[in-house]
């Protein structure tokens, strides 16, 4: 059925104007749709390329009701927003995707894994811990780890016991613990999901550690797993998203076991750092299949046309100031490397400051590059240390 369409094709307001905000608008934008960010800081990464920028905190009611105001939907980069007044203007008749009843859920590390655990989604053993302390973990069992239920606690979320409990290391807020998991690598799926229930995934990816101290995270798609592994990933994945009815872009972060099982780590509501690959080595990247779901046009085809690795380009670790990039020329003169550099003026140690995806016939040429263009680039500061 042909159906018209208005232009714009949509008014999209986007929560938070950090770099996903800065790579969905330009998907936006081809698909005819505007778009409006709310951030606190003007001129923000997203906001310089947005139709317009509001200047707001992401809690602040009133900047949050412009922003649905001035938007047919609003959608999210990040997901520690404030669901209650989400709620409320979801009451009163606005569209925000996903929804704020999904973000809620999400937020909370024990409320998200007890309903991929109600929906059968395979996860490590857990068990919630409302006031933590060593006896009560070493009750648990070790190998564990202790994942605090929102926010985490002076900065730390995550905290790992592998043969004793040390009481110093207890998070002291309420938390979730769980198995430790023996896993054989780290996965990623990201899966789109659209209003009518209709889903597309890309490949399954795996993230690389690296000995070397410069290469943080290379992530490299698709994962070195075979196929069954790789089918099971997608599965799992995708009876996630399903369980959460969730209806936008997720990033699904996994655990493939050294047993073959493939375990949900945790979800994440919105697009995500390991599906910038997309953007060079699909047809559909994730942010343009985030905006066709949210928005309610048909999902693209995800089909990954070259190999790739991603990584991040970090703040050097002890950049402070202004940036200064080292490496872009002898970066960008490589044939398959694409840089991406996020706008943000101000440099701190381990900052993301942008990435680099490299593509390639296949995944080793493309680690191998991307592994020497993140030994070759680095984002410094003008002031030192
Ligand atoms: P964050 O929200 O900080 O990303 P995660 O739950 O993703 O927290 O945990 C961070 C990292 O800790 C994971 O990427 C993984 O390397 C490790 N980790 C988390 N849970 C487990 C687990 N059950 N077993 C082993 N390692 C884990």
């Amino acid at each position: 059925v042909s159906r018209s369409r208005p232009y714009p094709v949509a008014r999209l307001g986007i929560v938070g104007g950090g770099q996903l905000a800065r790579m969905i608008v330009p998907e936006a934008a081809r698909l005819g749709c505007e778009t409006t960010v709310l951030d606190p800081t003007p001129e923000s990464p997203g906001g310089v390329l947005a139709h317009r920028q509001l200047v707001g905190a992401l809690d602040d009611a009133e900047a949050l009701r412009a922003l649905v105001e001035a938007s047919d939907v609003t959608t999210f980069e990040i997901e520690t927003v404030d669901t209650a007044i989400l709620l409320e203007l979801e009451a009163q008749g606005h569209r925000i995707v996903p929804s704020p009843s999904l973000l809620a859920v999400v937020q909370d590390k024990l409320l998200q894994k007890e309903k991929l655990h109600a929906a059968g989604i395979p996860t490590s053993p857990f068990q919630a811990v409302d006031a933590p302390d060593a006896r009560t973990l070493a009750d648990f069992g070790l190998p564990l780890v202790q994942k605090a239920r929102r926010g985490g606690y002076d900065g730390r979320g995550v905290a790992v016991f592998k043969d004793v409990v040390v009481e110093e290391r207890v998070l002291p807020v309420p938390s979730l613990v769980e198995r430790f998991v023996d896993y054989r690598c780290e996965l990623a799926v990201l899966v789109a999901r659209g209003g009518g229930g209709e889903v597309r995934a890309w490949p399954a990816v795996e993230m690389v550690f690296d000995e070397r101290a410069n290469v943080l995270d290379l992530l490299l798609a698709p994962a070195r797993i075979d196929a069954r592994e790789a089918e099971e990933a997608h599965r799992v994945a995708v009876a996630a998203v399903e369980a959460l009815d969730g209806v936008g872009v997720f990033g699904v972060e996994l655990f493939l076991t050294r047993g073959g099982e493939v375990l949900v780590n945790e979800i994440a509501p919105r697009v995500h750092n390991s599906g910038h690959w997309t953007i060079e080595a699909c047809r559909t990247n994730q942010f343009e299949q985030h905006v066709r779901a949210v928005v309610g046009l048909p999902l693209g085809e995800p089909l990954q046309h070259s190999a790739a690795a991603m990584v991040n380009l970090l703040g050097a670790e002890d950049a402070h100031g202004g940036v200064a990039i080292e490496g872009l020329d002898e970066a960008l003169r490589q044939p398959g490397v694409a840089v991406h550099l996020y706008g943000k003026r101000e440099v701190r140690p381990f900052r993301k400051m942008g990435h680099v995806t490299v593509t390639a016939e296949d995944r080793e040429t493309a680690m191998a590059l991307a592994r020497a263009v993140s030994e070759c680039v680095a984002i410094r500061g003008t002031e030192g240390a």
